[in-house]
């Protein structure tokens, strides 16, 4: 690219850009370079600009799952990929592939309107299709890795565009590759999800079934899920906050019977490995919820969910993260963990680095 191709680049390009409205916690703080992605050959353009002018790139979603704690320097790219497309095979099966930056939700809604099962359990989570294997989202026993068959990524150094399969990309529980040592080379561009036209519903999970007839339809499965999720967690655009904000941590069967022997009404499942405690009901019964203070505090209904009341800045909930952490880890000997990402990267170096 030309030096004047570079500088036309740069000059078109937003400067110190407010990301208020690009975080679902509605922290305030600035981008230091800001652009749009609308297609595939802009965001090859913008990292092209970005690695000759030696600037790191930050690409946001719908800013659902972040924790913005200062200026990101370098960068932000907001994923508007759009574009979904389909295609029925003769056994039953859907392939249905979606540009990054394509709504999660109403592309659930879309998928349970043609008849299509396996992502209805995942209705009415926040953000991007393109940031939904990024921490393998779940739901009411559903994961979309369970749905996933392919990535689209673009590399940021070179600007290859590729196909990968997603049994490489290390699906875990709220983690995969792409939330860790992905997190700045490869950026995805599009999904591929292979659904079904007849298929079992998950119903085991959350008390679903309880609520629903015995033969309940798809549309009934996706109307639930929604208005479980609506009654139990604060919609961001009313109260801001990014979900659940603690993973729930996985501890040892021993540990697990130790626990259980001095808090006999604890909440916990078998996972592969131990046993996974219930994150809010140990911040819950460590006597956080619904606590608030200064601007920020714990949901009322739902102890894993933070909430923003009106703060511009995420000290305040940096430092209830931190007591809640301190209090969880005195009470239960369990240390909880971040679900968001924590933004700037050297924010997030900075925390790794302490001890
Ligand atoms: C009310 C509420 C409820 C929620 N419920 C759930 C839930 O039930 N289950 C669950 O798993 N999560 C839940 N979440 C968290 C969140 O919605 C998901 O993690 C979602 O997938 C984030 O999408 P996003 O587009 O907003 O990502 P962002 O918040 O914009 O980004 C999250 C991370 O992904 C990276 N990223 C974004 N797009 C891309 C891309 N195209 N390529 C590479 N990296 C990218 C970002 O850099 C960042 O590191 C909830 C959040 C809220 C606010």
């Amino acid at each position: 690219m030309t030096d004047d191709a570079l500088q036309a680049i740069e000059a078109s390009l937003q400067k110190q850009v407010s990301l208020a409205s690009y975080n679902t916690f509605r922290f305030d703080y600035p981008a230091e370079y800001f652009a749009v992605a609308d297609s595939l050959e802009y965001l090859a353009t913008l990292l092209q600009w970005a690695n000759a002018a030696d600037q790191p790139v930050t690409m946001i979603g719908g800013g659902s799952n972040l924790l913005i704690c200062g200026a990101i320097s370098g960068l932000v790219i907001i994923n508007r990929l759009k574009g979904i497309d389909a295609v029925e095979h003769s056994n039953g099966s859907v392939t249905v592939t979606a540009s990054a930056g394509e709504n999660w939700h109403q592309l659930v809604r879309y998928t349970v309107e043609q008849g299509w099962h396996g992502i209805e359990n995942l209705a009415l989570i926040p953000g991007t299709a393109g940031a939904a294997p990024v921490q393998n989202i779940g739901a009411y026993g559903v994961e979309v890795k369970d749905v996933l068959t392919r990535i689209q990524v673009i590399n940021t150094h070179n600007g290859s565009v590729f196909w990968m399969d997603a049994n490489e990309c290390g699906f875990a529980y709220r983690d995969s590759f792409f939330k860790q040592q992905w997190k700045s080379t490869l950026l995805i561009t599009a999904i591929e999800l292979t659904l079904h036209k007849e298929s079992e519903l998950t119903l085991e999970y959350g008390g679903l079934s309880a609520h629903l007839s015995e033969k309940p339809s798809l549309q009934e499965v996706f109307e639930l899920v929604c208005r479980v999720r609506s009654e139990k967690l604060p919609d961001p655009s009313e109260l801001p906050n990014a979900g659940s904000f603690f993973k729930n941590p996985v501890v040892s069967q021993t540990a697990y019977e130790n626990l259980k022997t001095r808090f006999e009404n604890l909440v916990a499942f078998p996972v592969a490995g131990g046993m996974k405690l219930a994150a809010g009901w140990l911040i819950d019964h460590a006597g956080w919820k619904g606590k608030v203070r200064d601007r920020v505090g714990v949901y009322d209904k739902q102890a894993l969910v933070l909430v923003n009341y009106s703060d511009i800045s995420a000290a305040g909930l940096l430092a209830l993260e931190s007591d809640i952490k301190a209090s969880v880890f005195e009470r239960y000997g369990v240390l909880l963990e971040r679900e968001p990402v924590l933004l700037p990267e050297s924010a997030r170096k900075l925390e790794l680095e302490q001890p």
